[in-house]
Formats: structure tokens, sequence, C-alpha cells
């Protein structure tokens, strides 16, 4: 079994122990297909390749991680996105995240707060081929203003509390999937949904661990990500 085919199954093994949390035996085929057609090595820096279909998150630089590929099946999968859609990430990362919604989309913004991490996942889709992806260096809590409403957000750090601008900026029917919680600390996928009223629903999927989202006007959390990132 090749490495990619691995990962594929790992995802499948932790999707069914966890069904009972996330309500399904199994992932949507598109998504599958999407996670299928990224080629994660090339997300993950050299001298973690041996991990990069490993079914855990890795350390791309900058104090960050990738995220486990479960994960990141899992919010795409609770996205419901449709081909024709325009989605929002926050927290561009590696890129990986916004290679696999571009399988799934017909458009992929993405913010990520830290310049050099922004201009390495810029050049490396660029090289990959991937067109329908813009990124920019930018702080996720004012969402992107010019390219909304969005069909949906994914944020990929946790945040203490649901930046507002995100809910303001979802078209009616669209969802945003975000880890609420304390940095380092426990938090919750949840996922909310704006209803054709403008009414927000939401609900919770289970514990997660991410890095936090940072910007915004919280000191605390601010210092708290510098110190644990190493960087200041
Ligand atoms: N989606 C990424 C993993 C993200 S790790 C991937 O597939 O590789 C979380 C990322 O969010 C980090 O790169 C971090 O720098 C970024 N981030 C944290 N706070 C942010 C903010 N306020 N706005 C945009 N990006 C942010």
């Amino acid at each position: 079994m090749n490495d990619l085919q691995r990962m594929l199954n790992d995802i499948e093994m932790e999707v069914n122990l966890t069904r009972h949390l996330i309500g399904k035996d199994a992932l949507d085929d598109r998504v599958m297909a999407a996670i299928k057609q990224v080629p994660r090595h090339e997300f993950v820096p050299a001298d973690f390749r041996f991990l990069a279909y490993d079914n855990g998150p890795a350390p791309i630089g900058s104090g960050q991680t990738i995220s486990q590929p479960y994960i990141v099946a899992l919010m795409s999968d609770l996205l419901n996105t449709k081909p024709g859609d325009t989605v929002l990430e926050i927290g561009t990362g590696s890129g990986y995240q916004a290679a696999v919604l571009s399988n799934l989309v017909k458009q992929v913004y993405s913010l990520e707060i830290i310049p050099e991490l922004s201009e390495k996942a810029r050049r490396r889709l660029k090289k990959l081929g991937y067109g329908n992806i813009t990124v920019r260096t930018g702080d996720g809590h004012s969402g992107w203003p010019e390219y909304a409403p969005f069909d949906g957000i994914i944020v990929t750090a946790a945040a203490p509390y649901i930046p507002p601008a995100l809910i303001d900026q979802l078209r009616p029917g669209a969802r945003l999937v975000i880890p609420v919680g304390l940095p380092y600390s426990y938090q919750e996928l949840m996922v909310l949904e704006k209803k054709a009223s403008g009414e927000t629903e939401t609900r919770t999927i289970l514990g997660v661990s991410f890095v936090p989202l940072t910007g915004g006007d919280d000191e605390e959390t601010n210092a708290s990500a510098a110190l644990n990132s190493g960087h200041r």
C-alpha cells in the first residue's frame, strides 16, 4: 500500500472511531477525492517529509503546524461545499487545507497573518498549479470584505470567541467551521450556520487542539501565542 493510500485509510478509520461525535460513518466522497489529489509531502518542510502521510500534524516553521489530515478532511466535510462556491480560509499556514478546498469549490481566498508563511504558501500553490486560490497576508479577525459574502468560511486557528466580522461575511445558508477555545487549552470544533432569516445556529462537534488565532485586540491571546511559538 502506498503512503497516500495509508493516510486515506487512517482518516477513514478515525472517522469511524468518532462516528458518534460527528454523526456519520464516512465523509463525503467528494472530500476524500479532494484529499487524494493533494500531494501532502509538498506542503511539509524537507526535514519532516517522513511525516507527510502520517495522520498527524507537522511543524511548518514560525511555530505553526500543518493540521492533522483527519481534521482537514472533517472540517472540509463540515463546510458542506458545492462546486460553484467561493470560500474563505483564515490561517493559510502551509496552504494544504486551501489546496484541498480548491478541489471542492470554484474559488478559495486565504488569509495568513505571518508574512513569511503567506509568501511561502503563495509560491508553493503557484508552483503546484493551483489557479483558484488567492493568498494574502492579513489578520483574519476582519475577514476579507472585498470578496464577501462567502459560501463558507473555515478558520484553522483557535479563537476564544467567533470573530463577528466572519459571521457578517457569511451568505445566508452558509457555514462557518472554527475551533473555539483558549490557546493551548481545551477547544471545541464548532459549526455555525447562518439561516436564510439571518439568524445563526451553532453546534459543537468534538474536542480539538489548534494553534491560537493571533491578532485582533486580544492581548492575552497574543502574548500567550508569542510565548509558545518562540518568537515575539
Ligand atoms: N491551514 C493550515 C494550518 C494552519 S495553522 C494548513 O493547512 O497548513 C494556523 C495558521 O493560522 C498559522 O499559520 C497562523 O500563523 C495563522 N493565523 C493565526 N492567527 C491568524 C489571524 N488572525 N489571521 C490569519 N492567520 C492567522
